[in-house]
């Protein structure tokens, strides 16, 4: 096991030693809505906008094959770091968002009919819902639902409990943005396939936090966030099977997408490029494309390890403190914790944690299901990276127990 630098790595993020109000350190505690950048993807953006921007695939001059070069490299790179099978299935998309909202167009609405199930979890983001909602109005199929339990953890028996043959897709989360839950996503996958759904698995919350091989898992699909893996905004991956990504009909259409049109009838390109209509965020990828090769000489496992301690190391000063409560205990789970203080509303906590530059996220975090469940109406929620240390976890700590001082 390589140990892993967690200083290092934390110096190759500029904003994160930038100072607040009278010189105040920043323990940036919000990860789960989006990380922030190191170096390397802050200068691969300045770069390609200084020295390769063009449009891609479409002329033959200097700056379009560099910026031609950069996007599909980028796309390589992310080939190899979920271990897609090939190019043809990482497609890149605005985002987790886009990415299963493609799904629910492309693939479930032209084969869904009456009767049919789409499966879902209690715990899952709004945009692991919604798209599916939609999708059902309009084919007259039903959302199936697996309840969480009081852990927060998602059982593998009653997941398999609401399998059956009416299910056509079934729609799960890697990690729970919420409570950092990790699902068992292998067993699921292979239960759903067992009954002949196709799977979509969301991974917003699981790819700066762990390996994914999306063979391994056996995923149908399995959708992510450049902006939550160290990259920037506006790009993400939707990775799918190559069977199943070319039977689907396109998503938008315009340039790029096509092989040849005319007005008696119009061909799609080949895969990837049938998804990817109009000109792309190629500076985006660029980027992105940065933020991998900048995690390939990092090891997840020691990152999941390292982020493991500070998890346990906070989540043992939270439990001191009186009137708190965390919700979401499952065994195993990611470094993302939601909890709740008698007497306080979560927005007082988060403001006044702000007050001491730690920055943490209060609401339903986009999972008001969830919240119904708990019989919460929000909570706060720390949620780590491997940048966080000692430091951001006692900083956590002190302004919590001062927010027990003054409300509790
Ligand atoms: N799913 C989960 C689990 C998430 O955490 C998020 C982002 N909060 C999303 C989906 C949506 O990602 P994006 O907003 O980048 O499309």
């Amino acid at each position: 096991h390589i140990a892993f630098d967690a200083a290092r790595f934390r110096a190759d993020f500029p904003i994160l030693s930038e100072s607040l109000d009278q010189g105040m350190r920043l323990s940036y505690l919000d990860n789960a809505a989006t990380t922030q950048k190191p170096l390397a993807v802050i200068k691969a953006s300045d770069d390609y906008y200084r020295h390769a921007n063009a449009n891609v695939h479409r002329a033959i001059h200097a700056l379009s094959q560099r910026a031609t070069r950069q996007y599909e490299g980028a796309r390589d790179r992310l080939v190899r770091f979920i271990n897609a099978a090939s190019r043809a299935e990482v497609v890149y998309t605005r985002g987790t968002t886009d990415g299963i909202n493609l799904v629910a167009q492309c693939y479930a609405r032209p084969r869904l009919k009456a009767g049919d199930e789409i499966l879902l979890t209690e715990l899952e983001h709004h945009s692991n819902i919604v798209p599916w909602q939609m999708v059902a109005e309009e084919t007259g199929a039903r959302i199936v639902v697996v309840p969480v339990e009081d852990d927060g953890s998602v059982s593998l028996e009653a997941f398999k409990s609401k399998l059956s043959e009416r299910t056509a897709i079934a729609a799960f989360a890697h990690v729970s943005n919420a409570l950092g839950t990790v699902l068992p996503v292998s067993e699921m996958v292979e239960a759903a396939h067992a009954v002949g759904a196709v799977t979509l698995i969301d991974g917003a919350q699981a790819v700066a936090h762990m390996p994914v091989d999306v063979q391994a898992i056996g995923a149908d699909f399995y959708a992510f966030s450049g902006h939550k893996l160290f990259g920037p905004t506006g790009i993400g991956v939707l990775y799918g099977r190559e069977s199943l990504l070319d039977a689907m009909p396109p998503y938008q259409g315009g340039g790029d997408m096509i092989e040849t049109v005319s007005f008696e009838g119009t061909t799609w390109n080949e895969l990837p490029y049938k998804f990817e209509a109009g000109t792309p965020n190629i500076a985006g990828a660029a980027a992105f494309g940065a933020a991998i090769e900048y995690l390939e000489d990092i090891d997840l496992d020691a990152v999941a390890a390292y982020e493991h301690g500070l998890l346990e190391q906070a989540t043992a000063g939270m439990e001191a403190i009186d009137g708190l409560r965390i919700i979401g205990t499952a065994p195993g789970k990611a470094a993302t914790i939601s909890f709740v203080m008698e007497g306080v509303h979560a927005h007082d906590i988060g403001t006044l944690l702000d007050e001491s530059g730690v920055a943490i996220r209060t609401g339903h975090h986009c999972a008001m299901p969830l919240m119904t469940r708990f019989g919460v109406p929000a909570t706060a929620r720390a949620s780590f990276a491997a940048y966080n240390d000692d430091d951001d976890v006692n900083a956590l700590i002190k302004g919590l127990e001062s927010v027990q001082r003054i409300f509790g």
